[in-house]
């Protein structure tokens, strides 16, 4: 009975693609398109949601300080390679009274990989315009450049929000002075971005550890940048730790923790503190959030006999 069926089948499709030579099986164009870059969690009764600016390759075997060699070795332990498609993350806290953007991803100045945050804000159904605090973790060119949309104030009713020591380091014209040309880059950056919202009077930095609006918490957190902050967004006594640039490369940095990157100021400030600020997460079994881990760059850590290992978060519908 099975392969008669099968016979007859096989003959009547012989058939149709006999009689029907225009038919094919395989003409629909592929899509090209990922699904809207958001991803959305509840913490206590605070709505998260993780919005993408887009990826970017980066050469990550040549900015670690671990050799190259040793980088692609640990990358290949996960499948992965070089150049490594690195993720850029912001995220909205949604508090019942405020709605918090934290970083703004790269806007134009990284090309089109990025700049896809405020599209993927409004797919996520909010608007610019309805955010009313922006608050920074430093004031790189990645976390900043979506603070302008085609040169003008691109968050309109936001106060934007950085340690002071941030915004006097890359807002001083005597430091730019003498920077290399590599970090001048950050420099423009962070004066032309911020410049626009310090002449409206919205931008207000904050001295180390602040409570920035009910239920956001700055902490200093120096090193990678020279005021880096960590935010820890609190509701009915869960935690999402925010850390901005604390870890780039997830496959290696997890593991090997005391591995730094170019773009640290400070580097071994900067492995410091990722390694005070990853051990207490791991302890406390909090949230943590990555602006450059895999999109959505949210899960928790667990030490291991090295490092840490990372728990990425579940899928979820429960958003109530
Ligand atoms: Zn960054």
């Amino acid at each position: 009975m099975v392969s008669l069926t099968r016979s007859v089948l096989l003959s009547l499709s012989v058939a149709v693609v006999a009689a029907s030579p225009s038919i094919s099986f395989a003409a629909a164009p592929l899509i090209k398109t990922q699904a809207p870059g958001y991803f959305r969690m509840m913490l206590g009764t605070f709505e998260i949601t993780a919005v993408s600016d887009g990826t970017l390759d980066l050469p990550v075997d040549t900015l670690l300080s671990a050799n190259a060699k040793q980088t692609r070795a640990q990358l290949a332990k996960s499948y992965l390679g070089v150049p490594l498609e690195t993720s850029f993350n912001a995220y909205l806290i949604n508090t019942g009274s405020k709605l918090v953007l934290i970083d703004t991803g790269g806007g134009l100045l990284f090309g089109d990989q990025l700049g896809k945050l405020i599209k993927n804000i409004e797919a996520a159904g909010y608007k610019a315009s309805q955010i009313d605090d922006v608050l920074l973790t430093h004031l790189h060119s990645d976390h900043v450049g979506g603070l302008l949309l085609d040169g003008a104030i691109a968050f309109p009713n936001a106060t934007v929000h950085a340690n002071r020591r941030e915004s006097d380091y890359w807002l001083s014209t005597e430091r730019m002075k003498t920077a290399s040309a590599n970090s001048m880059e950050f420099f423009k950056a962070a004066m032309s971005t911020l410049g626009p919202y310090i002449q409206a009077g919205k931008y207000q930095p904050f001295d180390a550890d602040t409570m920035i609006v009910p239920g956001v918490m700055a902490h200093a957190a120096y090193g990678h940048t020279a005021g880096s902050t960590v935010y820890t967004v609190e509701s009915k006594g869960q935690e999402l730790n925010l850390i901005g640039d604390l870890i780039h490369v997830g496959p290696v940095q997890f593991e090997k923790p005391e591995v730094t990157i170019e773009f640290d100021v400070d580097r071994s400030a900067a492995k410091a503190t990722r390694l005070t600020v990853f051990s207490q997460i791991a302890k406390s079994g909090q949230l943590m959030g990555g602006s450059h881990l895999p999109f959505p760059g949210l899960g928790r850590l667990k030490a291991t006999s090295k490092g840490y290992q990372w728990l990425p978060v579940d899928y979820t519908t429960h958003l109530n």
